[in-house]
């Protein structure tokens, strides 16, 4: 079987491919084909020496991913794009286009299917099939920028699954999304969403990348919370708030509380204060921390409704009033099934 290139962080390229290519320089240079030129086949390498080209292809391989389907919102110009891999599985990242040059981001997927099973999610409601390896996390981004032409400088690891239970094929991803000579993004532009992983939240902090971190709280009491994400590990809102509160410390970075709001359910103003003064008891009422209220985007057969704009306004207002800073996040491409929450849909 052949090997897959993005697999392999650079340590382990040069192993790899050590027995065909002897000159650190030619490693470089498909390094650099890899990651920087976005070359999805060898035939493409053209600094390389044909017959060296042809050893390649034989045992290796730079892309493995099919982009089987792309839809594009006619709204605001986001794409979905489905992704087939080689064991002919189905995941989704989402291309989200800025009005500004340059500043384009993509949501991507971290798992197939999701283990969490949020009851406000469709990604949740979808089998757990298996973590995505380093390479194809990376390949989301690369097959999209070469599809949309795009350079690509914001990576939300907010996709299909929770990425910290696929811990370490998302941490190397991150690292060569760092890295100079391949994504060269920088750590600010990178958000990593997780329901709370308190222990990987931890590694990650020990890690120090420097990432900014989005906790996913969506309740303000545990029992809530067990309801809504019936399979978070069991972790208390209390505890996973602390370990964020560490993880700003050490790493300088900033942090996210996601909010979903779901109408009669979370989005009371008594839900409101309770969340506000949660926060504060956890040290995080901070100036890098920003509160994002996502109302709710409706999926199929799903049991709960959006808020309605009189309590979303009502909701974000007592958190401002408290000193948060607060932000309500506009779905993008919901008419395309790839708004928060849609994928998979
Ligand atoms: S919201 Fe995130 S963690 Fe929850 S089911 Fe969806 S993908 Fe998984």
């Amino acid at each position: 079987m052949k090997k897959y290139l993005l697999d392999l962080p650079s340590e382990q390229l040069k192993n790899a491919l050590g027995h065909l290519v002897k000159q650190d320089y030619r490693i470089e240079q498909i390094r650099d084909w890899i990651y920087v030129k976005k070359a999805d086949s060898f035939d493409k390498c053209l600094n390389l020496p044909k017959d060296l080209r042809e050893k390649l292809s034989e045992k290796f391989i730079i892309r493995t991913l099919k982009a089987e389907r792309k839809e594009k919102s006619l709204i605001d110009g986001t794409i979905r794009y489905t992704f087939k891999t080689l064991d002919k599985k189905y995941f989704y990242a989402v291309f989200l286009p800025s009005k500004v040059k340059g500043k384009n981001s993509v949501c991507i997927s971290s798992q197939i299917g999701c283990q969490v099973s949020c009851a406000f999610c469709y990604s949740g409601q979808t089998k757990f099939i298996r973590n995505l390896t380093r390479g194809e996390i990376l390949e989301q981004i690369l097959t999209i920028e070469n599809d949309t032409g795009e350079k690509i400088s914001g990576v939300l690891f907010m996709g299909m699954g929770e990425p910290l239970l696929n811990f370490n094929n998302v941490l190397s991803a991150v690292k060569s999304l760092l890295s100079k000579k391949e994504f060269n993004i920088g750590k600010r532009h990178i958000t990593l969403s997780t329901v709370g992983v308190i222990p990987c939240i931890k590694k990650l902090t020990d890690e120090n990348v420097g990432i900014r971190l989005a906790l996913s709280i969506h309740a303000v009491d545990d029992k809530q919370r067990k309801r809504l994400m019936p399979n978070n590990m069991g972790f208390e809102i209390s505890s996973i708030l602390l370990a964020a509160n560490q993880y700003l410390k050490k790493t300088k970075s900033r942090l996210t509380i996601e909010f979903i709001l779901l109408r009669s359910i979370n989005d009371l103003a008594a839900d409101a204060h309770k969340l506000a003064r949660l926060l504060k008891k956890n040290g995080l009422l901070n100036p890098n921390v920003q509160i994002n209220l996502i109302p709710f985007n409706p999926v199929k057969n799903s049991q709960f409704q959006p808020p309605s704009q009189e309590t979303l306004d009502r909701f974000k207002n007592i958190l401002k009033v408290n000193g948060f800073t607060v932000n309500i996040r506009q779905a993008k491409g919901a008419d395309i099934g790839a708004a928060c929450g849609q994928l998979g849909a």
